[in-house]
């Protein structure tokens, strides 16, 4: 059973809508809470905004899982 833990932040930078070629690290803390950042959370120039709190997969972008499970 996978607990999912609310991501509070979403990152709304230009820019950072798409995911960074070769980018691991899409999940980072902000204000001790998690936030997601769809380009590279290692990245900088963040904008976080509030999401109130939702579930990391309605977040990803389903065509990312679709590819790494082909590339396997
Ligand atoms: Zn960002």
């Amino acid at each position: 059973m996978t607990v999912e833990v609310p991501i509070v932040y979403r990152c709304a930078a230009p820019g950072h809508e798409a995911p960074r070629p070769g980018a691991d690290h899409h999940i980072t803390l902000f204000r001790r809470q998690w936030a997601y950042c769809a380009y590279d959370s290692k990245s900088t120039g963040h904008d976080w905004v509030d999401t109130g709190g939702v579930p990391l997969a309605s977040l990803e972008p389903a065509e990312s899982r679709e590819r790494s499970g082909v590339a396997g």
